[in-house]
């Protein structure tokens, strides 16, 4: 497949500013917009678009293209989930398709066959809070999309039955014309436009979406948010985006996620990190104390003379790996903290204390002065 010229698209040069191609992709996509320009030229024009921006407006994409002329990069990663879609991360996905989009969208030049199309497909956000993406959650949304006129099928006729058999091509389809070209008289077959190769035009027109066969609706969905998702996760839910203009299958609905921060822990991976300030003498005397976890409250022993930035590691006290039965740690960074103030008689006893110790009982500091 030849990769297209997604700048030649948006009409910007390849070193155009994330903003120049936004305000491109804006000043495109209101003009080739369906509901302003219901012509077929200018749905798949408004297709390209879009196709062109989801790979050009996306810092990483847009660097795999232009690198690889594909929004992937050169591996393909495209891992299968159950139940509500595919999760993938920002590098991942989302090829496959703009491949299928293409694939449907074009039905090849000077086609006779009727173009099955693919609904555009729906971005959204959503945001978690930590524990809402470490768990899971179930969130209720809501958006406006395309959908297929029910009162007439799709079909913009009235009942779905009010038609006529197309005039210009007699129900076939199909028309031929005479072409005069240098070569001398051909004949050539093509797709019926005043019926869209459907064979049938409309007599009277479905009075709920006045003919167009699809309507604007707010839709409400409960999404299933799987444990373990993460910030800047993609879940995607085939066949609820927008319906096509006329024939073929919905968009998809692609659910970004944006996790908020938690006031102690950390998150990288299903991996869980906190830095615990303990007085500097609890890591000296050693001793217990009690931490929050995500699998509830934890007493952490800590032994004595423990050296400030230790980490102790909490096996499988982490999140929850997508669609997997495993877990991740929780990794526990101990700070020895000094008292604010250091008082007259507190400072007398830590002079005491540091003349008590030998200077060879410090091994690590031993060494540094041995390296000097
Ligand atoms: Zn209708
Ligand atoms: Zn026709």
């Amino acid at each position: 497949m030849a990769s297209k010229d997604y700048y030649k698209i948006l009409g910007v040069e390849k070193s155009a500013s994330a903003d120049e191609i936004k305000s491109a992709y804006r000043r495109l996509a209101k003009k080739y917009h369906p509901d302003i320009n219901p012509s077929e030229e200018a749905a798949n024009k408004f297709k390209e678009i879009n196709e062109a921006y989801e790979v050009l407006g996306d810092d990483k994409k847009r660097a795999n293209y232009d690198q690889f002329g594909s929004a992937d990069g050169p591996q393909f990663s495209g891992a299968g989930a159950g139940g509500f879609g595919d999760f993938f991360g920002g590098a991942g996905g989302g090829f496959s398709d703009i491949f299928s989009d293409i694939f449907s969208a074009f039905g090849g030049a000077g086609s006779s066959q009727r173009v099955m199309e693919k609904g555009d497909d729906i971005f959204l956000n959503l945001s978690l809070t930590f524990e809402e993406a470490v768990f899971g959650v179930e969130k209720i949304v809501t958006f406006s999309k395309i959908e297929k006129c029910s009162d007439c099928k799709g079909t913009g006729a009235k009942n779905g039955k009010e038609f006529v058999v197309c005039p210009d091509c007699r129900g076939t389809g199909r028309v031929r014309y005479q072409q005069n070209t240098m070569f001398g008289t051909t004949i050539r077959e093509a797709g019926c436009t005043k019926c869209n190769a459907t064979g049938k035009i409309i007599k009277e027109k479905c009075d709920q979406c006045g003919g167009k066969g699809y309507k604007k609706v707010q839709k409400t969905i409960t999404v299933k948010v799987p444990a373990g998702i993460d910030d800047g996760q993609t879940i995607r839910m085939r066949g609820e985006g927008n319906a096509p203009l006329r024939e073929g299958v919905n968009g998809e609905l692609n659910i970004r996620v944006a996790v908020l921060k938690h006031k102690l822990f950390n998150r990288n991976g299903v991996d869980i990190y906190m830095d615990l300030y303990l007085p500097f003498t609890k890591l000296l005397l050693g001793g217990k104390v009690e931490i929050p976890t995500l699998k509830g409250d934890y007493t952490l022993t800590i032994p004595e003379l423990t050296t400030s930035g230790t980490v102790m590691r909490l096996k499988n006290r982490g999140v929850k790996a997508l669609n997997k039965d495993a877990y991740g740690d929780m990794l526990v960074t101990l700070k020895g903290e000094p008292p604010k103030v250091l008082d007259k008689a507190t400072k007398k006893a830590l002079e005491d204390l540091d003349s008590k110790i030998d200077v060879r009982n410090y091994v690590k500091y031993q060494n540094f002065l041995s390296k000097k």
